[in-house]
């Protein structure tokens, strides 16, 4: 099993991923286009076997129709998405494993909160958790907007599927945001150094040549969504005396309006 990370350079710089498998097939995440996927599939000389889309947003799916029918595929996804996911064919449940190659499987992660028809995927090699696609509920040192979800629900999943995994685990997301949210972190919390670090790579990072990737260890260090119980935080976001939700909720809203 291989994973290909695409930047699409949209201009809501989205990612599609392609999962390569041993036996020359393929599963592509949230294709933005079908020509994104051909390419590659041309290039390695492997055939679409499904689609898996993390949720029922426009730019996660429009590649869907033109995929479907040329290779025939299947779609999968959260049943939720069904009337607004093209092609969907197989409904995933929560916490359902899907056997990718041998000793490889992706862990179907029920998340809502960013939309309520959000799924994400753990890949499990040998059941040890190692990446993450995490579509827009958790992105590169930021989580995703609320605006056809839900804020405390999306507390719920961060601190439930997020907060838990090892530190070792890859973040995939569903778009390039992190030189933007590192900017919100400093303007949160200007003394992060980790955060003044990635930024001076991210900022001369091409992320079409090699895209840059951040495991949930470095997310625990400068993602202020993963730091609520941190003073200077809660008292940037006047929530000294708040809940770690509270802090939540109230970085989400601040985040909104920066
Ligand atoms: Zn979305």
């Amino acid at each position: 099993m291989k994973i290909h990370q695409i930047y699409t350079a949209s201009e809501l710089r989205n990612f599609t991923y392609l999962i390569e498998l041993n036996d020359g097939s393929a599963i592509a995440i949230d294709p933005w286009d079908k020509s994104v996927v051909n390419n590659l599939l041309l290039e390695k000389n492997l055939t679409l076997k499904a689609i898996i889309n993390t949720h029922e947003h426009w730019d996660h799916i429009q590649g869907n129709p033109d995929l479907v029918a040329e290779h025939g595929c299947e779609v999968w996804a959260h049943s939720n998405g069904e009337g607004k996911i093209p092609g969907l064919s197989r409904m995933l449940l929560a916490d359902e494993l899907i056997d990718l190659d041998d000793n490889v499987q992706l862990k179907v992660l029920d998340t809502p909160g960013h939309t309520f028809a959000h799924l994400c995927f753990l890949v499990l090699e040998g059941a040890k958790p190692v990446a993450v696609f995490t579509g827009d509920t958790l992105f590169n040192a930021g989580v995703g907007h609320c605006r056809s979800g839900d804020g405390e629900t999306l507390y719920k999943t961060i601190v439930d599927h997020f907060h838990s995994l090892n530190d070792q685990v890859i973040v995939y997301p569903g778009h390039d945001y992190l030189e933007n949210n590192l900017r919100f972190t400093l303007s949160i919390e200007p003394s992060n150094v980790d955060a003044s670090a990635w930024l001076a790579r991210a900022m001369t990072a091409d992320p079409s040549d090699e895209p840059m990737t951040t495991c949930i260890g470095d997310e625990r260090t400068f993602n202020t969504f993963f730091r609520l119980d941190n003073a200077l935080i809660k008292s940037n976001v006047d929530c000294e005396e708040g809940s770690p939700k509270d802090v939540f909720l109230a970085l989400r809203k601040r985040r909104d309006n920066w």
